[in-house]
């Protein structure tokens, strides 16, 4: 019985640790408007864009990391980069008058890929509260 919740235990990490679309992206399997790269970092921009300027920050070695809720102590300097990244990349996106950063986490957050990432999104008045 034992060993039939580990083999459970490690499907489950399987299906949630499982590549996803930025692996790809990561590895320019499959291509994206990258405008940031780092040995840590890559920026690139949202396929899908909710602002003038949407793009994603996310980590190159997930490590865990499929969801903000996922983060560790040892996570913390990689989280901290992230949010370094985003407000660089910001200014040479020119959203000096202002920006917002988002991380949708889980269902309720309305997370669709599981690998952590800050959406930067900017180049207009956002509204509050959001949806
Ligand atoms: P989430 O809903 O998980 O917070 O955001 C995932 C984001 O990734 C969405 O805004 C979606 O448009 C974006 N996205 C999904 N697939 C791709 C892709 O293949 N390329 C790019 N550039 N963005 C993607």
């Amino acid at each position: 019985a034992s060993e039939e919740a580990a083999a459970k235990a490690n499907a489950h990490m399987a299906e949630t640790d499982a590549p996803t679309i930025f692996d790809k992206i990561i590895s320019k399997e499959i291509k994206a408007n990258i405008i940031y790269e780092d040995d840590e970092a890559l920026a690139f921009r949202d396929i899908s864009p909710q602002a003038p300027v949407h793009f994603l920050v996310i980590p190159k070695n997930r490590s865990g990391l499929t969801r903000l809720s996922k983060a560790t102590e040892a996570h913390k300097p990689l989280l901290g980069h992230l949010m370094w990244v985003a407000q660089h990349v910001a200014m040479k996106e020119n959203l000096g008058d202002g920006f917002r950063v988002t991380v949708n986490d889980g269902p309720n957050g309305s997370q669709s890929v599981y690998h952590l990432h800050l959406h930067v999104m900017g180049g207009r008045q956002m509204g509050w509260p959001p949806g």
